[in-house]
Order: structure tokens, then C-alpha cells, then sequence
């Protein structure tokens, strides 16, 4: 891509599921757009996690809209890689204009347009939506004395198999479906210990991603409703006990203890006085909205988000921000959900658009 400044009236920034999602919408209503990612090739996260990861529902659970995702012949559940290559399909079944690699740098405001300026020129588009998902945001809690530790310190972002670990002395932090599954699989190979908060919460063996699919549903509709909060899937527990991590519970890999006191060049102080020595610790402590790119003109608060309306910023009406969490929308942070939530931050881009269409008339 040659350096250049363009005016298309909407630049979507990234180009992972949720990005795709909008782009559907805004194609469909007509609008002059380019989808700016940073990656190399389509697919979002689901090209980055570990070799074993899957979706929690089966295929038709996680449709975008307009074309549903395709089952994956022999797997109920689908491989992440799956996914990658449903994404790649729908950029190519619906033409997006999806420009890669393009990093956005900076947002910057102005009276009639956005400046959008990325290491490939400058944008500047009447409307942004920011869709850049967490994955470029691994969240690593500071743990006293880890910095001294001279194994191998990794996020689950930079997990990839078991195999590299193989009788290894193993510790996983983190009370959550990464951390479960990880162990889940590490477990067999390697000397695992599992440190954790608080005792982790396992949802009940018969949940998967379908039942959860309802429950976030139910949630969203109650909450529509003005009637009580149902909790959601939340409500259930924070890990889906899929098939491999009800293997390694019932072989009795998956026993959590507290966090460690802190840490040694060798290992990790509990705090009866207890030492272990450990090869390895990995970090399956979760991941933060990615939103550098929306500064100066936008600036997350100290819970790392920003203040919006449904997807609109409130700071500035012109940006949208999709995906990331329940926070910008049902579910946004799921492909279903994800295609929801387009569909309304769309709908409110081009009522933005004609109005102001209508006011330099
Ligand atoms: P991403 O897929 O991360 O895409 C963002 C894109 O933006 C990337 O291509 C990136 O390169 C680009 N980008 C970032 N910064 C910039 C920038 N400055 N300029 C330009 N481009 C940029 N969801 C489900 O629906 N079902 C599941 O079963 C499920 N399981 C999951 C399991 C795990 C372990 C995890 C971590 C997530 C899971 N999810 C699941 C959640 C969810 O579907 C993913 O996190 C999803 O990939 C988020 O999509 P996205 O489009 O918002 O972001």
C-alpha cells in the first residue's frame, strides 16, 4: 500500500470479526468505507490462539450476518483456525474493502472530519468505528517478586502447546477458561500447579456455548424489559467445563490453590512458608480493551474503557466502538454478539451521516 490520504466517509478500524461485522451493514446501507488492520492476513484473534482452541457452541451458534458460519466436517465444535477461515471467506464473499496491513496510530479530532493517521497516510472519514478487540492487550498483573524470576515468564496470548513444556515444572495464574483449558492439556505433560485468586467457579458439566448463547439472551431481554438483572452466564460460574477440562478435573489436574506470596529467582513463596521451584509461569490473567490508537482525541478512563452510549463514544459522538465486551453492547466480544451490535452502531453512523449531509446542504 502506497502512503496516501483518503476521504472515505467511514474508516473501520480492524479487521477481525467485529470489524467484518460492520463492514456488512455498512455496505449494505450504501456507505463509502475501508477497513484499516494492522494484521497481515484476515482472521483476528482466531489466527493467534493455541493450537487446541475452539469455539464453545457449534458452528451455527456463531453466525455473522448474512452467512452463516459453515459447519467443520468431523467437529462439532470448531477449531479457532476454522473461524480464521470462515472470516477470510466472508471478507472475499462480500468484497470488503479490507486494507492490510494498516496500523492506526492516533485519532485525531476536526470541525467536519476525523484525521485518522496510521503508518500508511492519513484518513479522514466523517465516522469511525473502532473494532480492535483486546488481543493486543495481554493483562499482566503485577505478582511481588516476578521480575526476579529468571524461568520462562508467558501470557496466554503467547501460548501455543503443551509440547514445549513437556516435563516442565508449570505454573498457571489465572481463575478463568484459559487458564482451565491450558491446564487442561499442560496437565498431561507437565508438573502443573494452578494458583488463583479465589476458588475458581466451574459452570455446571451440561453448559456449553448454546446454553450460554440463551442466557446472555435472557439477559439482554430482561434488561430491555426494565426487569431485574438476570446475571447472565456469569451467574453460572466463569468456566465452561468443556470436554477436555472435565477430563483433566476428573483426573484431578485441575485443583486450584491461592496466589503465591511471591516470588523467587527459583520459584514462588506461599504464605504458610512453603517454596516451590517452578521451570515456568504462565499468565492466563485475561486481556484489556486495545485502544491506544483512539488518543489524543479519546482517552480510556482508569478502568481502561471509554464512556459510551451503547457503542457511541460520549465524547465524541462520530466514534463507535465494537466488540471489546459486554460494555459497548450485548455480548459484543462474541461473534453473535458481535453482529448484533453492528447492526445498531451502523444504523446510528448513517443517521450521523445524513444529518450531516443535510446540514451542508
Ligand atoms: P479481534 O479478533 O482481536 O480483531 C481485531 C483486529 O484489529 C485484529 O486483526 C488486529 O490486528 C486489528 N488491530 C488492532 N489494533 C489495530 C490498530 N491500531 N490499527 C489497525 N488494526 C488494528 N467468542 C465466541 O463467540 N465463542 C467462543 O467460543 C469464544 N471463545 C474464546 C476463547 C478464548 C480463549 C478467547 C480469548 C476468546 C474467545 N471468544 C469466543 C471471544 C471472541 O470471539 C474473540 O476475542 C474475538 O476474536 C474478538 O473479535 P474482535 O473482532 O472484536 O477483535
Amino acid at each position: 500500500l502506497a502512503a496516501r490520504a483518503d476521504d472515505r466517509e467511514v474508516v473501520v478500524i480492524g479487521g477481525g470479526q467485529a470489524g467484518l461485522a460492520a463492514s456488512y451493514f455498512l455496505r449494505r446501507a450504501g456507505v463509502d468505507f475501508a477497513v484499516l488492520d494492522a494484521a497481515s492476513a484476515p482472521g483476528g484473534a482466531w489466527r493467534h490462539g493455541w493450537d487446541s482452541l475452539r469455539l464453545f457452541s457449534p458452528a451455527r451458534y456463531s453466525p455473522l450476518p448474512g452467512w452463516w458460519m459453515p459447519e467443520q466436517p468431523g467437529e462439532e465444535f470448531p477449531t479457532a483456525g476454522h473461524v480464521a477461515d470462515y472470516l477470510a471467506a466472508y471478507e472475499r464473499r462480500y468484497a470488503l474493502p479490507v486494507l492490510r496491513p494498516v496500523r492506526v496510530r492516533q485519532l485525531r479530532g476536526g470541525a467536519e472530519r476525523l484525521a485518522v493517521d496510521t503508518d500508511r497516510g492519513t484518513w479522514r472519514p466523517r465516522a469511525v468505528i473502532s473494532a480492535t478487540g483486546t488481543r493486543g492487550a495481554p493483562h499482566r498483573p503485577h505478582h511481588p517478586g516476578l521480575e526476579r524470576f529468571t524461568g520462562r515468564v508467558l501470557h496466554s496470548a503467547d501460548y501455543r502447546s503443551p509440547a514445549e513444556f513437556r516435563g516442565q515444572r508449570v505454573l498457571v495464574i489465572g481463575g478463568g477458561n484459559s487458564a482451565a483449558q491450558i491446564l487442561a492439556e499442560l496437565s498431561a505433560v507437565a508438573d502443573t500447579t494452578w494458583a488463583t485468586r479465589r476458588p475458581p467457579r466451574f459452570m455446571p458439566d451440561d453448559v456449553d456455548g448454546r446454553v450460554l448463547f440463551d442466557l446472555a439472551t435472557a439477559r439482554h431481554a430482561a434488561r430491555r424489559a426494565g426487569l431485574p438483572d438476570t446475571g447472565g452466564p456469569a451467574a453460572l460460574g466463569d468456566i465452561v467445563v468443556v470436554p477436555p477440562v472435565r477430563a483433566a478435573r476428573e483426573r484431578g489436574a485441575l485443583r486450584a490453590e491461592p496466589m503465591p506470596e511471591r516470588f523467587t529467582e527459583r520459584g514462588a513463596v506461599w504464605s504458610d512458608g512453603s517454596e516451590r521451584p517452578f521451570d515456568a509461569v504462565l499468565q492466563a490473567t485475561g486481556f484489556r480493551p486495545d485502544l491506544p490508537h483512539l488518543a489524543p482525541l479519546l482517552r480510556p478512563g482508569a478502568d481502561g474503557r471509554i464512556t459510551t452510549e451503547g457503542t457511541r463514544s460520549l465524547q465524541d459522538p462520530r466514534v463507535h466502538l465494537l466488540g471489546y465486551g459486554d460494555w459497548t453492547g450485548w455480548a459484543s466480544a462474541t461473534v453473535v454478539g458481535a453482529a448484533r451490535t453492528a447492526k445498531t452502531a451502523v444504523a446510528e453512523v448513517t443517521a450521523l451521516l445524513r444529518e450531516d449531509r443535510a446540514q451542508t446542504r
